[in-house]
């Protein structure tokens, strides 16, 4: 018994020690975690692994996880980051408790608070510039000075905060601070500011408000009101714990449950930025085609190109928390998709860069039919029919006219496997005027039907095909890392992130399909054989179908791993 209760404490991580420790003292009956995004812009894969963080710690220990958009900043937000947000989390499987809140809920709790403070002598009305406001504050090795204002009697602070809260306060002049030590090491704790006045309308308190509350004096505080136990953020804010335990210590009630915060390290990916700010820029300016373009890191980019979100589920759970940032490979998450796709992607044929075949010995009018595997992962997935002609397209990659000595697809005078089809022969090569290849002219041996020779006779390569009588045009998006470099955020002076754009991040081309791959609906993913795994795109339709590649075959993590 006790042997077992170890093993399981080893595999927890120090999130999951201490909920567990919360659970077992009593401190705690159940626990309520919560995700709270500033509505400003919309998910990235950063953002997945903090909701399947929340989520997922309420789902294991039988809790539960609410959603608050944390709304202080009237100026940058926007219902359709709202709307965008909901969607995203639902999508990567996980539903909040009750209804959603926001951190404008509680504005008037929070000015209540403020008052409070006040009452208490523990929080002024500045009057300091904000270029006084920096130079009274010091530096890490030099203490801070006092504000004049510090001293003002609680009668009059009552009675300037609410002349703020009137709108008879001009933009600057005034701001509430909490007075708490100005030589304290810890800058957060040098006479914070709490709330400022900002004259502008509010996505949903509209004009009711002529100040706002600072992140720092309304993130805590919400997490209280709601009941959250614990309450999970990334490492930056380790250093502003102090003051939230210290607004808590003011207003706290001691019978209601005071959020625990606990930090982990966010998650960087390689070849990917994950700074909203710049996520918009590359929106606004047209990089790419929107938030959810397929070479996004955003959830709805991941969405669309074609990952599941089990596979971003698996790969949040694979990763893991950290106390120390780090920068995670991104070909990981690339794993993680294609072990997914791979069982569940049925395969289909497609040749993206076509050469035509023509097979000089099979009869002009006639059409074979032949059987395919859907899924070799999937025996359920059954067979499904293709059809062979005398015209065909292979991949022109797959042929060669000089190859070199490793090359062992298709070259003058040597026999291939044709998927699920036959043997085939390459004898003679019709160029262009200009010396381009545009044809083969090849023969079959019918004995072979189905790929399989009855004499034993080896060939050393299977090359995918279509039927070029049958098959359909359709658009295929070939998509790159959206970036050069490693840390795309490393640059030379003078330049900017956008400098390390990869010109060739999107290619689009035509290519050739069996003619199942054009009853297709969006999301729908593939395998196209030797190539990689497509998804139908939100903007195909009957007429022009359109595939975004989701990922390349090759698994370079695989190859890292030693799998
Ligand atoms: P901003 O700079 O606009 O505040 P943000 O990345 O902090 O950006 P929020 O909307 O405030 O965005 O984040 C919501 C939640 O997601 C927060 O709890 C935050 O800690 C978490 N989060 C954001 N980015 C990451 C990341 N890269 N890894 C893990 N968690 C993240
Ligand atoms: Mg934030």
């Amino acid at each position: 018994m006790t042997e077992n209760k170890e093993t399981t404490k080893e595999t927890l991580n120090f999130i999951e020690q201490i909920v567990e420790e919360d659970l077992a003292s009593g401190k705690h009956q159940t626990i309520l975690t919560r995700f709270p995004p500033e509505p400003n812009g919309y998910l990235h894969i950063g953002h997945a692994k903090s909701i399947c963080l929340n989520f997922g710690l309420a789902q294991k220990y039988g809790g539960k996880t609410n959603l608050r958009f944390d709304d202080t900043n009237p100026e940058k937000e926007d219902v359709e980051y709202v709307n965008s947000i909901m969607e995203d989390i639902k999508w990567l499987g996980f539903q909040w408790e009750g209804d959603h809140h926001y951190a404008s809920d509680y504005f008037d709790t929070l000015y209540e608070y403020a008052v409070k403070l006040i009452k208490a002598g523990k929080a002024y009305v500045c009057e300091l510039t904000p270029e006084e406001v920096s130079e009274y504050r010091g530096t890490t090795t030099k203490p801070g000075k006092e504000s004049p204002w510090r001293n003002r009697s609680i009668e009059e602070n009552l009675s300037l905060f609410e002349k703020m809260k009137n709108g008879e306060i001009e933009e600057g002049k005034m701001m509430l601070r909490a007075k708490i030590d100005m030589a304290s090491p810890n800058m957060h704790m040098r006479d914070p500011i709490m709330y400022r006045i900002r004259k502008v309308s509010h996505h949903r308190t509209g004009d009711k408000w002529n100040i706002y509350p600072m992140y720092d004096f309304a993130h805590g505080q919400s997490d209280y009101i709601e009941g959250i136990t614990h309450s999970i953020c990334t490492l930056e804010f380790e250093i502003h714990r102090p003051l939230y335990d210290w607004f808590l210590d003011q207003i706290a009630d001691k019978d209601k449950i005071r959020p625990r915060q606990i930090e982990f390290a966010r998650l960087n990916l390689s070849y990917t930025i994950m700074s909203k700010r710049k996520l918009l820029e590359l929106v606004e300016k047209k990089v790419v085609t929107g938030w959810d373009d397929p070479r996004m890191p955003t959830i709805s980019g991941f969405r669309r190109r074609g990952y599941t979100p089990e596979s971003i589920r698996n790969f949040a759970d694979e990763i893991g928390v950290a106390k120390r940032d780090g920068i995670i490979d991104v070909s990981l998450l690339e794993y993680f998709i294609r072990q997914d796709l791979n069982k569940n992607a049925e395969r289909r044929m497609a040749v993206l860069n076509p050469l035509k075949v023509v097979i000089t010995n099979y009869p002009e009018n006639q059409t074979d039919e032949l059987e395919a595997v859907n899924n070799p992962e999937d025996e359920s997935k059954g067979k499904r029919k293709i059809t062979f002609s005398r015209e065909l397209y292979i991949e022109r990659d797959d042929f060669m006219e000089d190859p070199p000595r490793k090359f062992f697809r298709l070259t003058v005078g040597r026999e291939v496997r044709l998927r699920y089809a036959y043997f085939i022969t390459c004898n003679e090569v019709v160029k262009d005027e200009n010396g381009e290849i545009v044809e083969l002219r090849c023969t079959y041996d019918p004995a072979t039907k189905g790929g399989d020779s009855p004499d034993g006779r080896k060939v050393k390569a299977t090359l995918h095909w279509v039927n070029a009588r049958e098959a359909k045009d359709v658009e295929v998006r070939l998509y790159d890392r959206l970036f050069v470099k490693e840390d795309p955020n490393e640059v030379e002076e003078g330049q900017s992130f956008l400098d390390n754009i990869n010109p060739d991040s999107l290619k689009i081309i035509t290519g050739k399909v069996e003619p199942a791959l054009t009853k297709v609906m969006p999301e729908e993913k593939y395998q196209f054989e030797r190539l990689g795994y497509f998804t139908v795109d939100k903007d195909s339709t009957p007429e022009k179908v359109v595939f975004n590649r989701t990922v390349t075959l090759r698994d370079t993590w695989a190859k890292i791993k030693g799998k």
